[in-house]
C-alpha cells in the first residue's frame, strides 16, 4: 500500500503528483506520510469577536459575511475588504490585498465560516488580514484539535496546493490506511527497544502526527519519530565504526621508525604536552592496528595540533609511505608548508605546496615528484584532492579544520590508495559533544584538552565605538612595548566589495591614527603572493600593525601579537570570534581582546558578546553557540545536517535522544554484528531501504 503512486490518492491528479514530486519529492503514499507537519495550531477554542484584540497570535472565529467592498489602490491593485459578523452580531473587517479575484468567487455572504487569521489593528480598526477561510461545515466534519501545518512552496500554493490541501490529502490517506490497510505501516524498531524507552508503536505514531488531538498524544508520536530518525543515522554510523575495526583492510605502520625518532629527539623545541602524547599514542596504536584510521582531533585554538599532525605524518612517512594535509584556504596551507619546513629543520623529509595558484612547470613538477614517491609530505587546499593528483604511496591524510569541508571530501581522499590512507581530521571549532556524535559518529575521537604551558588568559571586553581613542590609547602602549596588534574587519562572501571598502576605509584611517607605525594589510582578494608578502612583514616584526578580514582566522600564528580588535564585532558568530581570539594571547605575554560594536545592538548580540567575555573556554562556547543559533546555523554543520536529512530531529534540541539512540545503536550492533537476529529483521530491512547504496553483506 505504501509504495503506491499518489495519483491513486483521491484528490492527487497528474498535475499535483507532478507538483509535489518536484517540489517537495513526494511520490508515493509512503512519502506522503512521511512528510511531517513543521507546526500545529490549537483550533479547539473559538472566539467570539469581541475578545479580540491587535496582540493576538493565531486565532479563530465563527459566523457570516454581510458585504464585500472593493477599493482601487492604484494600478491594477484592488482592496478587498468583507464585513463578517459573529453570533453576537459583532463585525470584524477581513482584508485582502492578493488572490482578489479567488476570494469574491468563492467566499459567499450568508454562509457560515471559520475564519482562522491574525488580528491586527489598522486605522483604529480591528481586521484580520488574509485569512483562511473555511465553511464550517466542512470544517466541522474534519474535527477541530490541533491542525498541522505543512511546508509548501511558492509554486505549489500558486497552484493551490497550500498546506490546507496536504492536509486533506494526508488525512484522506490516514483514513484510507485505517479502514483498508491497519498493517501496512510496518514496526521498524526491534521489540526490546520499544519497550525499554517506552515508544509508541510507529503506525500510531504516523496517525497521530498527522492528526493530533491533543497535545500530550502529539508530543509522544513525535518524540517516537525522532528517536526513530536518531536512531537509524546511530545504527549507520556505529556500523560503519564497527566494520573498519573488525575489517583488516588498513595499512599497516608497524614500526614508529627512525624518521619520528630522530624528530622526537633533535627537532622538538619544547616538550610535548601530556594530551599531545596521549594523542600520539592513540594514532600509533590505531596505525600498528592494521585497521583503517578515521579519527576525530578536537582541541581549542592554540593547543598545538598542528604538531601533532606532523608527528602523525612522519609516522607514514618514516614507514616508506607518503602524507598529504589539507587546509581549507591557501594562507592556511602556505602557513602549514612555513611551520612544517621549519619544525623539519634538517630531517630528510620532502615537503611541497599545491594549491591552485601553483600552476604550470611548478605544477607538473610537483605532481610528477608526487608519482614517483620523491615528495614525502603535500601541503595544500581541496586542490590535493582531484582527480589528476596521484600519489605513490599514500597512508597518512589529515584533514585540518574539517567543518570547511563536507563529508564527501573525506571519502574523496580515501580513494586516492588501493588500501584507503589513514584518515585524521582536525577541528579547532569544539564541536558540542552530541552533535559530533551524529556529524562524526563514525570516528574515533581523540582530544587535546590542555594548552601549552605558560599560556596567560586573554582578557576580552567589549567597547563601543565611541570608546574608540582610549583603545587606539591601549594599542599605542602595546607598540610601544614591542607587541604587536591585529585589527580585524568582517568579511561576508555575498557583498565582498562593500567590505573590500570597509577595510580598505579602515585602513586608511588606522594610517592617519597611527603615523608612527607600520601596517599591513591582507583580505581574500589578494594575490597568494602578496598576501605572503604582508603575513611575512607582521610575523617578522617589520609591521606593528595587521589590518585584516577574517582570513587570519585560522591557523596564523604570531606569538608576539598581544591584542585583538574585532570591529562590527556582531557581525561574526560566536565560534568566528573565538577563532580569531586565539590569534592572540600564543607568547608569554598577556593578551587582549577587543570587541567593537556600535552603541546599539541586538539581543543575541549582546548574549554573544558576555559569553565571550566570559569565558575563553571553547567548549563552553561551542555549546552557547549551539543554543543560541542551532546547529543548521553553525559553520558547516549545515551542509552536514542536510546530509544526515533529518526531518524532525532537531540537533541541537534532542541531545538526550541523540546520546540514546547511539547507546542503543552501539548495544545492538554489538549484539547482531552480522544481520542475523530475527527480532531485527524488520529493523535491518529499514536500514537498507534508507541506504540502499550500502554494502550491507556480511562483515569481514
Ligand atoms: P592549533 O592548530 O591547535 O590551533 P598550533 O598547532 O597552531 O595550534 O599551535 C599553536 C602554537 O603552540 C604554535 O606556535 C606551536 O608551535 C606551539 N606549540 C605546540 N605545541 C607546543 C608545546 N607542547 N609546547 C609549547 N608550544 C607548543
Ligand atoms: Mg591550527
Amino acid at each position: 500500500m505504501l509504495t503506491q503512486d499518489l495519483t491513486y490518492l483521491t484528490g492527487v491528479g497528474p498535475v499535483r503528483k507532478q507538483l509535489l514530486q518536484s517540489e517537495l519529492g513526494l511520490s508515493t503514499f509512503g512519502d506522503l506520510l512521511m512528510y511531517f507537519p513543521y507546526k500545529y495550531v490549537d483550533r479547539s477554542r473559538v472566539y467570539l469577536i469581541r475578545e479580540l484584540n491587535g496582540d493576538m497570535p493565531f486565532v479563530q472565529i465563527r459566523g457570516q459575511i454581510l458585504s464585500f467592498e472593493s477599493f482601487d489602490m492604484g494600478g491594477r491593485k484592488k482592496r478587498l475588504v468583507a464585513h463578517f459578523c459573529d453570533a453576537e452580531r459583532r463585525v470584524i473587517d477581513l482584508v485582502w490585498f492578493n488572490n482578489v479575484s479567488y476570494v469574491t468567487k468563492n467566499i459567499k455572504v450568508g454562509v457560515q465560516y471559520i475564519v482562522f487569521g491574525r488580528p491586527s489593528v489598522f486605522n483604529g480598526r480591528l481586521n484580520i488580514q488574509h485569512p483562511d477561510i473555511d465553511k464550517a461545515e466542512n470544517f466541522e466534519l474534519m474535527g477541530m484539535g490541533l491542525q498541522p501545518h505543512y511546508h509548501t512552496t511558492e509554486r505549489m500554493k500558486r497552484a493551490g496546493v497550500t498546506s490546507r490541501a496536504i492536509e486533506r490529502m494526508t488525512r484522506t490517506l490516514i483514513e484510507r490506511l485505517v479502514n483498508h490497510a491497519p498493517d501496512a505501516i510496518r514496526e521498524t524498531l526491534p521489540p526490546s527497544l520499544i519497550h525499554q524507552r517506552g515508544l509508541m508503536p510507529r503506525a500510531e505514531a504516523l496517525r497521530i502526527i498527522h492528526y493530533p488531538s491533543n497535545a500530550d498524544e502529539l508530543e509522544r508520536a513525535r518524540h517516537r519519530m525522532k528517536y526513530e530518525e536518531l536512531f537509524f543515522v546511530q545504527l549507520h554510523t556505529v556500523r560503519q565504526l564497527h566494520n573498519r575495526r573488525a575489517s583488516s583492510g588498513g595499512i599497516l605502520i608497524p614500526r614508529v621508525g627512525e624518521l619520528f625518532h630522530r624528530f622526537y629527539n633533535e627537532c622538538l623545541p619544547f616538550t610535548l604536552t601530556e594530551a599531545q602524547k596521549r594523542v600520539i599514542r592513540e594514532v600509533n596504536d590505531d596505525l600498528r592496528s592494521g585497521h583503517q584510521m578515521n579519527r576525530l582531533l578536537q582541541g581549542d585554538v592554540g593547543s598545538g595540533k598542528t604538531l601533532v599532525a606532523l608527528m602523525a605524518m612522519l609516522l607514514a612517512v618514516g614507514n616508506g609511505h607518503q602524507a598529504v594535509i589539507m587546509a581549507p584556504t591557501e594562507i592556511l596551507a602556505e602557513q602549514h608548508l612555513a611551520t612544517i619546513t621549519d619544525f623539519l629543520g634538517a630531517l630528510p623529509v620532502r615537503a611541497a605546496l599545491l594549491t591552485s595558484s601553483v600552476k604550470g612547470k611548478k605544477r607538473k613538477e610537483v605532481l610528477d615528484s608526487l608519482a614517483k614517491g620523491d615528495i614525502h609530505i603535500l601541503i595544500g587546499t581541496h586542490a590535493v584532492i582531484q582527480d589528476h593528483v596521484v600519489f605513490h604511496s599514500l597512508a597518512m591524510a589529515v584533514i585540518d579544520e574539517q567543518h570547511r569541508f563536507g563529508v564527501a571530501h573525506r571519502a574523496r581522499l580515501w580513494h586516492k590508495n588501493d588500501r584507503p590512507p589513514h584518515v585524521l581530521v582536525m577541528t579547532a571549532t569544539p564541536i558540542p559533544r552530541t552533535l559530533a556524535m551524529t556529524l562524526y559518529g563514525d570516528l574515533d575521537v581523540s582530544i587535546i584538552d590542555e594548552l601549552p604551558p605558560g599560556r596567560k588568559p586573554i582578557t576580552t571586553s567589549h567597547i563601543t565605538d565611541r570608546a574608540l581613542a582610549s583603545l587606539y590609547d591601549g594599542i599605542r602602549r602595546q607598540v610601544a612595548e614591542g607587541r604587536q596588534v591585529y585589527i580585524v574587519f568582517p568579511m561576508i562572501e555575498e557583498s565582498e566589495k562593500i567590505d573590500l571598502k570597509n577595510l580598505e576605509d579602515g585602513y586608511d584611517q588606522l594610517c592617519k591614527i597611527f603615523p608612527e607605525m607600520r601596517i599591513s594589510r591582507v583580505h581574500g582578494r589578494m594575490k597568494a603572493a602578496e598576501k605572503d608578502h604582508e603575513m611575512q612583514k607582521f610575523q617578522q616584526g617589520e609591521t606593528q600593525i595587521l589590518v585584516a578580514t577574517t582570513v587570519i582566522e585560522v591557523g596564523v600564528n604570531v606569538p608576539n601579537a598581544t591584542v585583538m580588535v574585532i570591529n562590527e564585532a556582531q557581525r561574526f558568530g560566536l565560534s568566528q570570534l573565538h577563532q580569531l581570539r586565539g590569534r592572540v594571547g600564543r607568547g608569554g605575554d598577556k593578551s587582549y581582546c577587543i570587541l567593537v560594536t556600535r552603541e546599539k545592538m541586538g539581543e543575541d548580540t549582546q548574549r554573544r558578546i558576555d559569553i565571550m567575555c566570559q569565558t575563553n573556554d571553547g567548549f563552553r562556547i561551542a555549546e552557547a553557540d549551539l543554543k543560541l543559533r542551532g546547529p543548521g546555523d553553525i559553520e558547516g554543520t549545515q551542509q552536514s545536517g542536510q546530509a544526515l536529512d533529518l526531518k524532525i530531529a532537531n540537533i541541537a534540541r534532542d541531545g538526550l535522544l541523540i546520546q540514546q539512540s547511539r547507546d542503543d545503536a552501539q548495544r545492538i550492533i554489538a549484539l547482531d554484528p552480522d544481520c542475523r537476529l530475527p527480532d531485527h529483521d524488520a529493523m535491518w530491512e529499514r536500514a537498507r531501504e534508507l541506504r540502499p547504496e550500502e554494502d550491507w553483506s556480511k562483515i569481514s
